[in-house]
């Protein structure tokens, strides 16, 4: 190979072009509607979307976009810099006292997304020994300030390996030890703590995982956080809204008190039908992020008119439980019927009803039948999954009706007998 072809571009280049040609390259196609409503226009007719996180129909909902218009109106389009400096816009604090005590919890902090609350919260916690540091500098009491990057050695963090990329991501900025243990494992995860030596321990898990759709056994983390005095983290981003009989999440649906989980990470990109992210805890704690979450300091906030429309969509949520019953009966129904033609769903449980099919370029394979049947269904793989166990995530939603789920049914099983000739 000569020089020019080992330059960085040309071998990117080169290397887009073998992806593309193999079939594997994303096929997401160019959407002329709203990407929240069930059916969705894509090349000039419509097509049914079984993927969109718009679980409670609450992103189109007359009220939610009216509380945003006029939001709009008042603030304008962006919020002007980060809620250290110019934004700290009354519309977010509401949010922030709106879900907390939706979800339980003394107060929370927003991002502008959720994977912005995971990769800012996260090393953050571990940042006490320099936020110590610091206070001390600034009070004259100390005169050299540590370097940032060394200070997290007495911590080990345990994180479930099938947690969100953004929690991964979290972990990885946090510059500590890391254990991670088996999908819930918790006899293994105890067996880490027990064996660990570090003075801080820290156990983060989703609630509901997004790939299987399978619940974290949250009590038990939550008795092991409590007997290893360890500081526990749920990353409640499909649960909120949609678990537990009030919908407020994964806790409700285990009956544990929210005092057990010392932070509670959620999303308003899915059941709120918007976008941005939270941590919700102790007061004192969240306000601690404040001042160290990197993501909290150094970027803008979410948009003050999407801030009002979420704390509408909360309200609804909360006052019509049958949006989220709706879904999780679709979800039912679809599971029991995938089943029934042979699909395995692996451990779902909620309204992710994953399609396992194995190999990578299969699944590209029925991506692409399922789109000329009018379908918009991608796949999910690696790193989104492990390597061979490829899948079609399908999400049900209170909006999809049962004969869309039942055409769908039909198209997957001939999208199979198409595939296995
Ligand atoms: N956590 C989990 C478990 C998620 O599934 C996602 C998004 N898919 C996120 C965090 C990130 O949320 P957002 O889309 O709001 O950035």
């Amino acid at each position: 190979m000569n020089d020019i072809t080992r330059r960085p571009p040309e071998r990117i280049k080169s290397l887009v072009r073998l992806i593309k040609n193999s079939g594997l390259y994303p096929q997401n196609p160019i959407v002329n509607s709203a990407t929240t409503e069930p059916v969705i226009w894509v090349d000039g007719r419509d097509h049914l979307l079984f993927c969109s996180n718009n679980l409670l129909g609450l992103s189109n909902h007359p009220e939610v976009k009216e509380a945003a218009a006029k939001a709009l109106d008042r603030y304008g389009l962006g919020s002007g810099g980060s809620r250290q400096m110019a934004a700290n816009i009354d519309v977010h604090r509401a949010l922030e006292r709106r879900i907390a005590e939706f979800v339980g919890q003394e107060d929370a902090i927003c991002f502008a997304a959720g994977y912005m609350a995971n990769v800012g919260a996260i090393p953050a916690i571990l940042k006490v020994d320099f936020i110590e540091a610091l206070a001390k500098v600034h009070l004259g009491h100390e005169s050299t300030l540590p370097e940032e990057a060394s200070v997290t050695p007495g911590w080990e963090i345990f994180s479930e390996e099938l947690n969100h990329a953004s929690v991964v991501d979290g972990v990885r900025l946090a510059k500590a030890k890391v254990s991670k243990f088996p999908h819930k494992d918790v006899e293994t995860l105890e067996k880490h703590l027990s064996a660990s030596d570090r003075e801080s321990k820290f156990i983060l898990s989703d609630g509901v995982f997004s790939m299987d759709g399978d619940i974290a056994p949250i009590p038990q983390l939550a008795e092991l956080a409590n007997t290893h005095d360890s500081l526990l983290m749920i990353d409640d981003a499909h649960g909120v809204g949609m678990l537990g009989a009030n919908g407020r999440g994964s806790l409700e649906h285990h009956g544990v008190q929210t005092s057990q989980v010392d932070l509670q990470m959620g999303t308003f990109t899915k059941a709120f039908g918007g976008v941005g992210g939270y941590v919700a805890g102790d007061r004192e704690i969240i306000d601690f992020l404040r001042i160290s979450a990197r993501t909290y300091i150094f970027s803008a906030p979410l948009p003050p008119a999407i801030a009002a429309g979420v704390a509408e969509a909360i309200d609804i949520a909360e006052r019509e439980p049958w949006r989220r019953e709706k879904a999780m009966e679709n979800a039912r129904y679809f599971r029991r019927e995938v089943q029934a033609l042979g699909f395995d769903t692996l451990g779902s449980e909620v309204h992710i009803v994953p399609v396992l099919i194995g190999n990578e370029l299969d699944a590209a394979e029925y991506t692409r039948l399922l789109r000329h049947r009018g379908i918009v269904a991608p796949h999910a793989r690696y790193p989104a999954v492990a390597l061979g166990q490829a899948r079609i995530r399908f999400v049900m939603t209170c909006e999809h009706e049962r004969e869309q789920i039942d055409y769908l049914l039909k198209c997957l099983g001939e999208a199979r007998d198409t595939l296995s000739h």
